[in-house]
């Protein structure tokens, strides 16, 4: 790539998270390239070339099955709504190009034409301390730009790293949550997306907490700190909000999904708590949780603007994380649970349930050696079991339709939909009857009871 650079007499670096990765001994995840070429010259030089963000100075070139973002040397100069540079001035040299990326890691460059390292604001020690530091005056930084308090908070998550002293206490500041309040919401959910995607998203989510960054965007939580669950018959060693956080760590990092029902499976249980008052001591009981939770869940979500899709499915593992299995489970009863939380979520409520066992007491947990976990594991293989049997576990799997009843001269409306469910009933207690001539016998029966 530098040859074409060279040969047009333009200088390029790598720049970025890739250098970063690179300095950590670790796989770039994305290429980023500083040019003093405009991007008009770019496009001149690189065939395939998309104008992605060309008002930012930025390109996109495909090169060698590669997607690079390409951006001119540039300065930025006023952000007065807190988000977007006023005006972007280019410049002349990687330093100055430097100078206006957000953290002193993040602004290391080395020359595509022989390797040379630039790090005026010696990024390549930070990293060595593991640090996150503001390239110059933390405060100035962050009220330039609301998003990069919260990109801060996510990369302590995402690299493990500590956050320098000035920088991290700048983040307290009232003026810059009024500065961060301002970015959009879909900036803060990618972030907290990328959180949730890291080994141990608790640490990043607990410094969003002290610094006061998680009350602008997610203000629910707040009650579930100090939220004690611990009684004289149950031990909880966390209160809730802990509880939330140990659990998000226990859940898989590629199950986004799963991490975000665990972060909000118990997120309802401060509105359920009632204090009862029994001789054997006080017990607190909430009853109903998991209900509260799902709905706060689904206000919250919503209004982070993830996709529906996920919404449904994350209020749909919350709803459902409640479940207690024992051996003594008909058969009927597990396909009951099955047609309940439908087979294909077990996986993921599983993984949640594995995940709510781990934050209570921020371990992992060994399934095969413990009870709950050989519970959990009964469960599944007599789940699958009965997917193996392929009965039906929905109304449209039934050997008999609405049309089917109404040609036996049931109308349709709200009382036919009760005897479907009744035939689905039916055959949850007992797969043999799932054959058209039963289920009419049956329908007509019921039909005849209720009309
Ligand atoms: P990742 O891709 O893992 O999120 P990254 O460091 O590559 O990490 P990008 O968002 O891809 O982050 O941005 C590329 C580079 O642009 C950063 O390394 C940083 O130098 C600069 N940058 C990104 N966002 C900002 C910002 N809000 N303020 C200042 N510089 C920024
Ligand atoms: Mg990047």
């Amino acid at each position: 790539m530098n040859s074409v650079f060279e040969e047009s007499g333009f200088e390029a670096y790598l720049v970025g998270g890739a250098v970063r990765d690179m300095f950590m001994n670790k796989q770039a995840a994305d290429w980023d390239i500083a040019t003093n070429a405009t991007p008009e010259q770019v496009m001149n030089i690189f065939h395939r070339v998309i104008p992605t963000g060309i008002a930012h100075g930025t390109v996109t070139v495909h090169f060698m099955g590669s997607e690079i973002e390409v951006t001119t040397f540039r300065t930025e100069q006023g952000y007065s709504d807190c988000r977007h540079p006023d005006s972007v001035k280019y410049t002349a040299n990687i330093e100055d190009d430097l100078s206006r990326r957000d953290f002193t890691m993040n602004a290391i460059a080395v020359s595509l034409k022989d390797g040379a390292v630039v790090d005026t604001f010696c990024g390549r020690k930070d990293i060595k301390k593991k640090l996150i530091r503001t390239v110059g005056k933390p405060q100035n930084r962050f009220l330039e730009d609301g998003l990069r308090p919260v990109r801060a908070l996510r990369f302590a998550a995402q690299l493990g790293f500590d956050i320098e002293k000035k920088t991290y206490a700048a983040i307290f500041s009232e003026e810059i949550h009024k500065t961060v309040s301002g970015i959009s919401i879909e900036r803060f959910r990618d972030e907290l997306i990328k959180m949730l995607s890291s080994e141990k998203p608790s640490a990043g989510l607990r410094l969003m907490e002290e610094t006061g960054i998680m009350k602008i965007f997610m203000p629910e939580f707040a009650v579930c700190r100090g939220c004690i669950q611990e009684d004289v018959r149950s031990f909880h060693e966390f209160d809730v909000m802990d509880h939330l956080l140990y659990a998000c760590d226990g859940a898989p990092a590629q199950k986004l999904n799963v991490r975000l029902a665990a972060l909000l499976h118990d997120i309802g249980k401060p509105a359920a708590k009632k204090i009862q008052h029994t001789d054997a001591g006080d017990i607190n009981t909430f009853y109903n949780h998991e209900q509260s939770s799902a709905q706060i869940a689904k206000d919250l979500l919503t209004r982070l603007r993830f996709p529906n899709s996920m919404i449904e499915n994350v209020v749909h593992l919350v709803e459902n994380h409640m479940f207690y299995y024992e051996s003594k489970w008909t058969d009927a009863a597990v396909r009951r649970f099955l047609a309940r939380v439908k087979p294909e979520n077990i996986d993921d409520l599983f993984d949640l349930r594995i995940a709510d066992i781990y934050g209570m007491h921020n371990v992992p947990v060994r399934l095969h050696d413990s009870e709950t976990g050989k519970n959990l594991l009964e469960l599944k293989s007599r789940i699958e079991k009965i997917t193996a049997q392929s009965g039906a576990l929905c109304i449209k799997d039934l050997a008999v339709n609405g049309s089917d009843l109404i040609r036996e001269g049931i109308p349709a409306g709200k009382l036919m939909g009760r005897i479907l469910h009744e035939l689905m009933e039916t055959v949850l207690d007992d797969p043999s009857q799932n054959s058209r001539e039963s289920l009419l016998a049956v329908a007509k029966n019921i039909y005849e009871k209720i009309r």
